[in-house]
């Protein structure tokens, strides 16, 4: 696959502002040398090839704060950058100076009592798990690049992944929230309050804004009981309308309890189990859609193996489902969450793919799969379709695998037509083109296409009030 280059390579840092720069943070926290940079100028998924003026890599908010200042007076545009893992080329420099955040990592506190804890932008997202796990409390935010990306990027992107269902995005999981501005100002409103109605909740506008007005650099992060008890299955039904019914059926009877809803349809499941390292089919027949279910509790008593057990004997017997493998140790649970972990990632191996992101109401999740898919093989009939996602939250990631009478190229070419189809289903379904991977880049165009012009026009509103100058991502979003 061939990446699109973003590069002028003629841009360069000027030598004084260079200086200054060392100044503030030290002259082993700055480089301009390609070298230095490479891992940090293309995107995870190898779709862009930016180009940076430096790499910058502050220790402290006030560090933060002086680069920014810097930056504004001499004009220069800055990316912020954490794990990199982002799937829309949001982090990618477009001759702008990076300013990374993988040295804001302290934990500023931890309170138990008050269930919060207060985390630099620089933490990885595995890290704050283990940190409130020591504390008997659980951060619920999970996805399959937790040992990578960092809090920043998922307050930057509202990260979803697979709990959502049961405790909602990244901006749910937040009270408090610690921003430099595009001129160095600090913005600190670390609070840990659950009810705070003093006007605007700034913190709101910085979630989800993808680096695009300010520099978000520390937070403080919502806390929930830790779960005892877990049980986990993998089940095989007809099609994603049975998976639909199942779904309704674990609403209605385990919601208290029910965290994770997660969908495979069976061209996903063969190419993990094909690739996934130390992957394996779970279950003897092959089926058109599986889900990956889980529930969980605090209490240590809760017999949750009994209670998924009953649903699913329910459900089997009232002809939603054809076939259930239950986790009946902790490894038989992590070899089912390998299934789903690796799905991201095993598609490379099967050529390009033209991938989606999209939400629609739960109860057209099932619908929108089969129009999507019908949409696609009338424009192209040998396409693979790949579909699996957070079925729970509505959110299917749609993809295509190029098929395997054409070359990558040749399947490249079909990108905007199929995004057209699947998007404009999408809309009518009253969906949305971005359910958690944000705009960044690839969804510039679209974001144009299919928003209300009004919202747009409030979003450059916004932009214009706390960006004037356009220095912070530009080129990303909006
Ligand atoms: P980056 O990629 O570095 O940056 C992402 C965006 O945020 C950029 O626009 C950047 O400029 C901005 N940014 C970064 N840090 C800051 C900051 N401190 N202040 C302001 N702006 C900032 N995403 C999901 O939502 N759900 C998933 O289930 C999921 N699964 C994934 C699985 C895999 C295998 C991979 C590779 C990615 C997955 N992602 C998923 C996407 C990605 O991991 C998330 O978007 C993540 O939140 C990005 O974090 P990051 O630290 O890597 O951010």
């Amino acid at each position: 696959m061939t990446a699109t280059t973003l590069t002028r390579p003629e841009a360069t840092l000027p030598a004084e502002v260079l200086a200054q720069i060392q100044q503030v943070v030290g002259a082993t926290y700055v480089t301009t040398l390609p070298a230095d940079m490479a891992g940090r100028v293309a995107d995870h998924r190898g779709l862009y090839q930016g180009h940076a003026l430096a790499l910058v890599r502050p220790g402290s908010t006030a560090e933060v704060a002086a680069v920014m200042r810097l930056c504004h007076a001499a004009r220069l545009p800055v990316v912020p950058q954490g794990g990199n893992t982002g799937l829309v080329g949001g982090s990618v420099p477009r001759d702008a100076v990076i300013l990374a955040t993988d040295r804001l990592t302290a934990i500023r506190d931890r309170d138990p009592l008050n269930s919060t804890m207060t985390v630099e932008a620089g933490c990885l997202l595995l890290t704050i798990q283990q940190t409130a796990e020591e504390m008997d409390r659980l951060f619920p935010l999970s996805l399959a690049s937790e040992g990578s990306c960092q809090i920043g990027g998922n307050l930057a992107t509202n990260a979803g992944g697979t709990a959502v269902l049961r405790y909602g995005t990244t901006r749910e999981l937040v009270l408090g929230l610690e921003v430099v501005l595009p001129d160095g100002e600090i913005l600190s409103d670390l609070t840990g309050l659950r009810k705070n109605n003093t006007g605007y909740d700034l913190r709101h506008l910085f979630i989800g804004s993808e680096g695009t007005l300010g520099i978000i650099t520390a937070a403080v992060l919502k806390l929930h009981p830790r779960p005892a008890r877990r049980a986990t299955a993998m089940v095989g039904c007809a099609d994603p309308e049975a998976a639909l019914a199942l779904y309704d059926r674990m609403r209605a009877r385990d919601a208290d309890s029910l965290t994770t809803f997660e969908y495979i349809d069976r061209t996903a499941l063969q190419m993990v189990v094909d690739h996934g390292p130390g992957c394996s089919d779970p279950m003897a027949e092959r089926h058109q859609a599986y889900a990956l279910v889980e529930l969980t509790a605090p209490d240590p008593e809760a017999d949750l193996d009994a209670r998924l057990e009953h649903t699913l004997g329910a459900a089997f017997e009232a002809g939603d489902i054809a076939d259930a493998v239950l986790a009946s140790s902790e490894a038989q649970r992590a070899a089912l969450w390998a299934l789903r972990e690796n799905l991201a990632e095993v598609q490379k191996a099967e050529g390009a793919s033209i991938k989606h992101d999209v939400a629609v109401p739960v109860s057209r999740v099932a619908e929108f799969i089969a129009a999507a898919r019908q949409g696609c093989l009338a424009l192209m009939p040998t396409a693979r379709v790949c579909a699996f996602g957070h079925f729970g939250d509505g959110n299917i990631h749609f993809n295509l695998s190029r098929p395997l009478d054409m070359t990558d190229a040749e399947f490249l070419t079909r990108t905007e037509a199929v995004n057209r189809v699947v998007h404009d289903i999408v809309v009518a379904m009253g969906g949305s083109i971005s359910a958690e991977h944000g705009i960044g880049l690839t969804r510039r165009a679209e974001l144009r296409h299919y928003k209300d012009p009004v919202a747009l026009r409030v979003m450059e509103g916004i932009k214009a009030a706390l960006d004037p100058l356009g220095l912070m991502n530009p080129g990303k979003l909006l």
